[in-house]
Protein backbone atom coordinates (compact mmCIF):
# COMPACT_ATOMS: atom_id res chain seq x y z
CA UNK A 1 0.00 0.00 0.00
CA UNK A 2 1.15 3.31 -1.10
CA UNK A 3 2.29 5.78 1.83
CA UNK A 4 -0.41 8.82 2.98
CA UNK A 5 0.01 11.63 1.20
CA UNK A 6 0.46 15.17 2.42
CA UNK A 7 0.60 18.41 0.55
CA UNK A 8 2.18 21.43 2.41
CA UNK A 9 1.71 24.93 1.52
CA UNK A 10 3.66 26.90 3.61
CA UNK A 11 2.41 30.36 2.33
CA UNK A 12 3.83 33.85 3.46
CA UNK A 13 5.58 35.61 6.33
CA UNK A 14 6.35 32.95 9.04
CA UNK A 15 4.50 30.02 7.37
CA UNK A 16 7.41 28.56 5.23
CA UNK A 17 9.57 29.48 9.18
CA UNK A 18 7.00 27.28 11.19
CA UNK A 19 6.57 24.62 8.35
CA UNK A 20 10.22 23.71 8.27
CA UNK A 21 10.34 22.69 11.95
CA UNK A 22 6.79 20.39 11.14
CA UNK A 23 8.87 19.25 8.19
CA UNK A 24 11.26 17.75 10.92
CA UNK A 25 8.47 16.05 12.84
CA UNK A 26 6.62 14.37 9.55
CA UNK A 27 10.59 13.05 9.03
CA UNK A 28 10.96 11.76 12.46
CA UNK A 29 7.93 9.75 12.79
CA UNK A 30 8.73 8.30 9.05
CA UNK A 31 12.23 7.36 10.77
CA UNK A 32 11.67 6.63 14.08
CA UNK A 33 7.82 5.36 13.88
CA UNK A 34 7.51 3.76 10.48
CA UNK A 35 5.14 5.94 9.67
CA UNK A 36 5.88 7.31 6.56
CA UNK A 37 4.40 9.74 4.14
CA UNK A 38 4.31 11.34 0.38
CA UNK A 39 5.03 14.87 0.96
CA UNK A 40 4.83 17.42 -1.64
CA UNK A 41 4.77 21.02 -1.55
CA UNK A 42 3.72 23.74 -3.70
CA UNK A 43 2.79 27.71 -3.12
CA UNK A 44 -0.32 29.49 -1.43
CA UNK A 45 -1.17 33.12 -0.92
CA UNK A 46 1.39 35.83 -1.93
CA UNK A 47 3.93 33.37 -2.62
CA UNK A 48 1.85 31.89 -5.56
CA UNK A 49 0.53 35.28 -6.50
CA UNK A 50 4.78 36.15 -7.20
CA UNK A 51 5.18 32.84 -9.56
CA UNK A 52 1.82 32.37 -11.06
CA UNK A 53 -0.48 36.25 -10.94
CA UNK A 54 -3.10 34.44 -8.54
CA UNK A 55 -3.06 32.98 -4.92
CA UNK A 56 -3.66 29.39 -5.89
CA UNK A 57 -3.07 28.01 -9.23
CA UNK A 58 -5.53 25.31 -10.61
CA UNK A 59 -2.51 23.14 -10.28
CA UNK A 60 -2.31 23.34 -6.51
CA UNK A 61 -6.15 23.25 -6.43
CA UNK A 62 -5.99 19.89 -8.38
CA UNK A 63 -3.07 18.45 -5.80
CA UNK A 64 -5.19 19.29 -2.53
CA UNK A 65 -8.37 17.68 -4.20
CA UNK A 66 -6.07 14.03 -4.53
CA UNK A 67 -4.01 14.40 -1.22
CA UNK A 68 -5.06 12.93 2.00
CA UNK A 69 -4.40 15.78 3.80
CA UNK A 70 -3.25 19.52 2.60
CA UNK A 71 -0.96 21.13 6.11
CA UNK A 72 -1.15 24.85 5.32
CA UNK A 73 1.20 27.75 7.09
CA UNK A 74 -0.23 31.10 6.30
CA UNK A 75 -1.09 33.40 3.87
CA UNK A 76 -1.12 37.67 3.53
CA UNK A 77 1.10 40.27 4.26
CA UNK A 78 1.67 44.25 4.10
CA UNK A 79 3.19 43.78 0.19
CA UNK A 80 -0.08 42.18 -0.90
CA UNK A 81 -2.35 44.78 0.86
CA UNK A 82 -2.39 46.87 -2.38
CA UNK A 83 -3.76 43.89 -4.62
CA UNK A 84 -7.27 43.76 -6.12
CA UNK A 85 -9.54 42.01 -3.87
CA UNK A 86 -10.20 38.96 -6.48
CA UNK A 87 -6.34 38.11 -5.89
CA UNK A 88 -5.63 38.92 -2.42
CA UNK A 89 -3.70 36.28 -0.49
CA UNK A 90 -6.58 35.47 1.68
CA UNK A 91 -8.57 34.37 -1.27
CA UNK A 92 -6.29 31.24 -1.76
CA UNK A 93 -6.84 29.90 1.58
CA UNK A 94 -10.97 30.38 0.66
CA UNK A 95 -10.79 28.77 -2.57
CA UNK A 96 -9.22 25.86 -0.78
CA UNK A 97 -11.67 25.50 1.66
CA UNK A 98 -15.17 26.55 -0.35
CA UNK A 99 -13.38 23.74 -3.40
CA UNK A 100 -12.66 21.34 -0.96
CA UNK A 101 -16.40 22.02 1.33
CA UNK A 102 -14.54 22.39 4.27
CA UNK A 103 -17.87 22.22 6.43
CA UNK A 104 -16.48 21.53 10.38
CA UNK A 105 -14.09 23.42 11.44
CA UNK A 106 -12.45 22.42 14.50
CA UNK A 107 -10.97 24.84 17.20
CA UNK A 108 -9.43 23.07 20.28
CA UNK A 109 -8.67 24.70 23.23
CA UNK A 110 -6.26 23.25 25.13
CA UNK A 111 -4.14 24.73 28.48
CA UNK A 112 -0.83 23.18 28.97
CA UNK A 113 -0.27 23.29 32.71
CA UNK A 114 3.41 25.00 32.31
CA UNK A 115 1.46 27.78 30.44
CA UNK A 116 -1.85 28.46 32.71
CA UNK A 117 -0.22 31.42 34.39
CA UNK A 118 0.06 33.17 30.73
CA UNK A 119 -3.53 33.33 30.32
CA UNK A 120 -5.63 35.73 31.62
CA UNK A 121 -8.15 33.73 34.09
CA UNK A 122 -7.34 32.61 37.31
CA UNK A 123 -4.46 29.79 36.71
CA UNK A 124 -7.33 27.10 38.69
CA UNK A 125 -9.96 28.07 36.04
CA UNK A 126 -7.87 27.01 33.22
CA UNK A 127 -5.43 24.51 34.31
CA UNK A 128 -6.17 21.28 32.60
CA UNK A 129 -8.22 22.43 29.81
CA UNK A 130 -9.09 20.29 27.04
CA UNK A 131 -12.38 21.37 25.29
CA UNK A 132 -12.64 21.36 21.24
CA UNK A 133 -15.21 23.77 19.54
CA UNK A 134 -16.77 22.34 16.10
CA UNK A 135 -17.81 25.78 13.77
CA UNK A 136 -19.80 25.18 10.70
CA UNK A 137 -17.87 26.89 8.29
CA UNK A 138 -19.40 26.98 4.57
CA UNK A 139 -22.86 28.53 5.35
CA UNK A 140 -24.95 30.27 7.38
CA UNK A 141 -25.42 34.01 8.27
CA UNK A 142 -21.50 35.06 6.39
CA UNK A 143 -23.04 33.20 2.37
CA UNK A 144 -26.63 33.69 2.98
CA UNK A 145 -28.60 35.57 0.45
CA UNK A 146 -29.74 38.45 0.49
CA UNK A 147 -27.00 40.41 1.50
CA UNK A 148 -25.58 43.72 0.81
CA UNK A 149 -26.31 47.47 1.22
CA UNK A 150 -29.19 48.93 -0.45
CA UNK A 151 -31.22 52.05 -0.59
CA UNK A 152 -34.19 52.01 1.21
CA UNK A 153 -36.38 55.38 1.36
CA UNK A 154 -33.78 58.02 2.01
CA UNK A 155 -31.15 56.09 3.79
CA UNK A 156 -28.90 52.87 3.70
CA UNK A 157 -29.57 49.49 5.34
CA UNK A 158 -27.38 46.99 5.39
CA UNK A 159 -28.64 43.24 5.11
CA UNK A 160 -27.39 39.93 6.12
CA UNK A 161 -29.26 36.57 5.81
CA UNK A 162 -29.05 33.45 8.24
CA UNK A 163 -29.81 30.72 6.55
CA UNK A 164 -29.23 26.75 7.19
CA UNK A 165 -30.67 24.20 5.56
CA UNK A 166 -31.51 21.06 7.54
CA UNK A 167 -28.89 18.64 5.48
CA UNK A 168 -26.06 21.40 6.43
CA UNK A 169 -26.85 21.52 9.78
CA UNK A 170 -26.77 17.69 9.88
CA UNK A 171 -23.32 17.16 8.46
CA UNK A 172 -21.93 19.36 10.91
CA UNK A 173 -23.61 17.99 14.15
CA UNK A 174 -22.72 14.48 13.05
CA UNK A 175 -19.13 15.27 12.57
CA UNK A 176 -19.21 16.66 16.11
CA UNK A 177 -21.14 13.78 17.17
CA UNK A 178 -18.04 11.42 15.61
CA UNK A 179 -15.50 13.49 17.77
CA UNK A 180 -17.53 13.22 20.55
CA UNK A 181 -17.55 9.51 20.46
CA UNK A 182 -13.89 9.49 20.25
CA UNK A 183 -13.56 12.14 23.59
CA UNK A 184 -16.05 12.12 26.21
CA UNK A 185 -18.93 11.85 24.95
CA UNK A 186 -20.28 14.97 26.21
CA UNK A 187 -21.23 17.52 23.54
CA UNK A 188 -23.50 20.74 23.92
CA UNK A 189 -25.07 22.71 21.28
CA UNK A 190 -24.83 26.13 20.84
CA UNK A 191 -27.44 28.63 19.11
CA UNK A 192 -30.13 30.83 19.89
CA UNK A 193 -33.65 29.05 19.34
CA UNK A 194 -35.23 31.32 21.99
CA UNK A 195 -34.82 34.60 19.14
CA UNK A 196 -33.85 32.78 16.09
CA UNK A 197 -36.29 30.29 13.65
CA UNK A 198 -32.65 29.12 12.62
CA UNK A 199 -31.97 28.39 15.68
CA UNK A 200 -34.82 26.57 16.17
CA UNK A 201 -34.03 24.32 13.11
CA UNK A 202 -30.29 23.74 14.38
CA UNK A 203 -32.05 22.45 17.91
CA UNK A 204 -34.03 19.90 15.75
CA UNK A 205 -31.79 18.54 13.76
CA UNK A 206 -29.04 18.07 16.59
CA UNK A 207 -31.72 16.54 18.48
CA UNK A 208 -32.71 14.06 15.92
CA UNK A 209 -29.11 12.91 14.89
CA UNK A 210 -28.24 12.48 18.70
CA UNK A 211 -30.56 10.08 18.72
CA UNK A 212 -27.68 8.04 16.04
CA UNK A 213 -25.39 8.57 19.33
CA UNK A 214 -27.17 7.72 22.50
CA UNK A 215 -23.79 7.08 24.09
CA UNK A 216 -23.38 11.06 23.86
CA UNK A 217 -24.79 13.30 26.65
CA UNK A 218 -26.06 16.20 24.47
CA UNK A 219 -27.22 19.32 25.86
CA UNK A 220 -28.53 22.87 24.57
CA UNK A 221 -26.93 26.75 25.39
CA UNK A 222 -27.97 29.78 23.82
CA UNK A 223 -24.76 30.79 22.32
CA UNK A 224 -24.69 34.48 24.56
CA UNK A 225 -24.99 32.48 28.03
CA UNK A 226 -22.27 29.82 26.12
CA UNK A 227 -19.85 32.82 26.16
CA UNK A 228 -20.19 33.59 29.64
CA UNK A 229 -20.11 29.61 30.30
CA UNK A 230 -16.79 29.73 28.51
CA UNK A 231 -14.97 32.57 30.68
CA UNK A 232 -16.68 31.48 33.84
CA UNK A 233 -16.28 27.82 33.94
CA UNK A 234 -14.69 26.29 30.91
CA UNK A 235 -13.94 23.34 31.97
CA UNK A 236 -18.23 21.43 32.27
CA UNK A 237 -17.43 21.50 28.15
CA UNK A 238 -15.85 18.93 26.24
CA UNK A 239 -16.87 19.17 22.92
CA UNK A 240 -19.27 22.13 22.12
CA UNK A 241 -21.32 22.82 18.59
CA UNK A 242 -22.49 25.93 17.10
CA UNK A 243 -23.22 27.81 13.89
CA UNK A 244 -20.19 29.75 11.44
CA UNK A 245 -21.31 33.26 12.91
CA UNK A 246 -21.27 32.23 16.51
CA UNK A 247 -18.59 29.27 16.12
CA UNK A 248 -16.14 32.10 14.90
CA UNK A 249 -16.60 34.49 18.46
CA UNK A 250 -16.86 31.84 20.68
CA UNK A 251 -13.64 29.63 18.93
CA UNK A 252 -11.82 33.14 19.16
CA UNK A 253 -13.07 33.34 23.11
CA UNK A 254 -12.16 29.87 24.34
CA UNK A 255 -8.97 29.71 21.92
CA UNK A 256 -7.45 32.59 23.84
CA UNK A 257 -8.19 31.14 27.16
CA UNK A 258 -5.27 29.61 26.73
CA UNK A 259 -2.53 32.00 26.14
CA UNK A 260 -0.82 32.73 22.97
CA UNK A 261 -1.85 32.48 19.07
CA UNK A 262 1.63 31.29 18.54
CA UNK A 263 -0.10 28.24 20.57
CA UNK A 264 -3.30 27.36 18.46
CA UNK A 265 -3.98 24.85 16.02
CA UNK A 266 -7.15 23.96 13.57
CA UNK A 267 -8.47 21.68 11.60
CA UNK A 268 -10.92 21.74 8.47
CA UNK A 269 -13.40 18.89 7.60
CA UNK A 270 -15.20 17.74 5.00
CA UNK A 271 -16.90 14.67 3.68
CA UNK A 272 -15.42 11.47 3.50
CA UNK A 273 -13.08 10.47 0.35
CA UNK A 274 -13.04 7.28 -1.32
CA UNK A 275 -10.44 5.66 0.95
CA UNK A 276 -12.92 6.80 4.41
CA UNK A 277 -10.58 9.89 5.32
CA UNK A 278 -12.16 13.15 5.30
CA UNK A 279 -11.35 15.88 2.57
CA UNK A 280 -8.74 18.02 5.06
CA UNK A 281 -6.85 21.05 5.85
CA UNK A 282 -4.70 21.49 8.97
CA UNK A 283 -3.35 24.68 9.57
CA UNK A 284 -2.32 27.13 12.51
CA UNK A 285 -4.82 29.93 13.86
CA UNK A 286 -2.55 32.89 13.42
CA UNK A 287 -1.68 34.92 10.53
CA UNK A 288 2.04 35.60 8.73
CA UNK A 289 2.94 37.99 11.44
CA UNK A 290 5.02 40.09 9.04
CA UNK A 291 6.02 42.01 11.91
CA UNK A 292 8.89 38.80 13.45
CA UNK A 293 9.11 37.60 10.00
CA UNK A 294 12.36 36.37 8.88
CA UNK A 295 13.61 37.00 12.36
CA UNK A 296 13.60 32.79 13.53
CA UNK A 297 11.28 34.82 16.64
CA UNK A 298 8.12 32.78 14.96
CA UNK A 299 6.36 29.85 17.97
CA UNK A 300 6.48 26.90 15.09
CA UNK A 301 3.93 25.15 18.38
CA UNK A 302 0.18 25.73 16.76
CA UNK A 303 1.50 24.20 12.83
CA UNK A 304 3.15 21.46 14.65
CA UNK A 305 -0.29 20.98 16.96
CA UNK A 306 -2.03 21.04 13.77
CA UNK A 307 0.28 17.94 12.44
CA UNK A 308 -0.92 16.36 15.48
CA UNK A 309 -4.81 16.81 14.39
CA UNK A 310 -3.46 15.62 10.97
CA UNK A 311 -2.34 12.50 12.47
CA UNK A 312 -5.90 11.95 14.66
CA UNK A 313 -7.97 12.99 12.72
CA UNK A 314 -6.56 11.88 9.00
CA UNK A 315 -4.68 9.18 9.60
CA UNK A 316 -6.54 7.85 13.01
CA UNK A 317 -2.95 7.57 14.68
CA UNK A 318 -4.25 8.91 18.13
CA UNK A 319 -1.39 7.40 19.96
CA UNK A 320 1.29 8.86 18.09
CA UNK A 321 -0.47 12.42 18.45
CA UNK A 322 -0.95 12.08 22.05
CA UNK A 323 2.81 11.24 21.82
CA UNK A 324 3.40 14.48 19.68
CA UNK A 325 0.92 16.34 22.65
CA UNK A 326 3.22 15.31 25.09
CA UNK A 327 6.45 16.28 23.90
CA UNK A 328 5.40 19.39 23.32
CA UNK A 329 4.22 19.53 26.88
CA UNK A 330 7.35 18.26 27.74
CA UNK A 331 9.85 20.82 26.87
CA UNK A 332 7.14 23.69 27.76
CA UNK A 333 7.61 22.23 31.57
CA UNK A 334 11.84 22.20 30.83
CA UNK A 335 11.01 25.98 30.95
CA UNK A 336 11.37 26.02 27.02
CA UNK A 337 10.03 29.28 25.44
CA UNK A 338 9.92 31.30 22.30
CA UNK A 339 9.69 35.09 22.85
CA UNK A 340 5.79 34.47 22.37
CA UNK A 341 5.70 32.98 25.74
CA UNK A 342 7.86 34.98 28.17
CA UNK A 343 6.95 38.10 29.55
CA UNK A 344 10.17 41.23 29.66
CA UNK A 345 12.41 39.73 32.39
CA UNK A 346 12.00 35.96 31.94
CA UNK A 347 14.90 35.45 30.28
CA UNK A 348 16.45 34.53 26.82
CA UNK A 349 13.82 33.21 23.87
CA UNK A 350 14.94 29.95 21.50
CA UNK A 351 14.32 30.67 17.82
CA UNK A 352 12.03 28.64 15.69
CA UNK A 353 14.24 25.88 14.59
CA UNK A 354 15.76 25.46 18.41
CA UNK A 355 11.98 25.42 19.85
CA UNK A 356 11.58 22.14 16.60
CA UNK A 357 14.80 20.48 17.63
CA UNK A 358 13.75 20.43 21.12
CA UNK A 359 10.56 18.71 20.57
CA UNK A 360 12.48 15.96 17.91
CA UNK A 361 14.67 16.11 21.22
CA UNK A 362 11.61 15.27 23.61
CA UNK A 363 9.82 12.69 21.16
CA UNK A 364 13.22 10.76 20.77
CA UNK A 365 13.03 10.45 25.00
CA UNK A 366 9.64 9.25 24.30
CA UNK A 367 10.55 5.66 22.88
P1 LIG B 1 -1.06 37.50 12.91
O1 LIG B 1 -1.66 36.28 13.49
O2 LIG B 1 -0.18 37.29 11.74
O3 LIG B 1 -0.21 38.25 14.04
C1 LIG B 1 -0.80 38.82 15.21
C2 LIG B 1 0.29 38.97 16.30
O4 LIG B 1 0.62 37.68 16.82
C3 LIG B 1 1.60 39.54 15.76
O5 LIG B 1 2.16 40.39 16.73
C4 LIG B 1 2.47 38.33 15.54
O6 LIG B 1 3.86 38.59 15.65
C5 LIG B 1 1.99 37.39 16.64
N1 LIG B 1 2.10 35.99 16.20
C6 LIG B 1 1.29 35.34 15.33
N2 LIG B 1 1.71 34.09 15.14
C7 LIG B 1 2.78 33.92 15.94
C8 LIG B 1 3.66 32.83 16.17
N3 LIG B 1 3.51 31.63 15.58
N4 LIG B 1 4.70 33.01 17.03
C9 LIG B 1 4.86 34.19 17.64
N5 LIG B 1 4.07 35.26 17.47
C10 LIG B 1 3.04 35.12 16.61
O7 LIG B 1 -2.25 38.48 12.55
P2 LIG B 1 -2.22 39.91 11.81
O8 LIG B 1 -0.99 40.67 12.23
O9 LIG B 1 -3.55 40.47 12.04
O10 LIG B 1 -2.11 39.57 10.26
C11 LIG B 1 -0.87 39.52 9.53
C12 LIG B 1 -1.15 38.98 8.13
O11 LIG B 1 -1.61 37.62 8.24
C13 LIG B 1 -2.25 39.73 7.39
O12 LIG B 1 -1.89 39.81 6.04
C14 LIG B 1 -3.48 38.87 7.58
O13 LIG B 1 -4.41 39.04 6.53
C15 LIG B 1 -2.87 37.49 7.55
N6 LIG B 1 -3.65 36.45 8.26
C16 LIG B 1 -3.62 35.23 7.69
C17 LIG B 1 -4.27 34.17 8.33
C18 LIG B 1 -4.16 32.80 7.73
O14 LIG B 1 -3.33 32.60 6.86
N7 LIG B 1 -4.95 31.85 8.18
C19 LIG B 1 -4.93 34.37 9.55
C20 LIG B 1 -4.91 35.65 10.12
C21 LIG B 1 -4.25 36.69 9.46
Amino acid sequence: MSNPSILILPGDGIGPEVMAEVRKVIDWFGAKRDLAFDVSEDLVGGAAYDKHGVPLADETMAKAQEVDAVLLGAVGGPKYDVLDFSVKPERGLLRLRKEMDLFANLRPAQCFDALADFSSLKKDIVAGLDIMIVRELTSGIYFGEPRGIFEEGNERVGINTQRYTESEIERAARAAFELAMKRNKKLCSMEKANVMESGILWREVVTRVGQDYPEVELSHMYADNGAMQLVRAPKQFDVIVTDNLFGDILSDCAAMLTGSLGMLPSASLGAPMANGRPKAMYEPVHGSAPDIAGQGKANPIACILSFAMALRYSFDQGDEATRLEAAIEKVLADGVRTADLMGPDDGTPVSTSEMGDKIIEALDASL
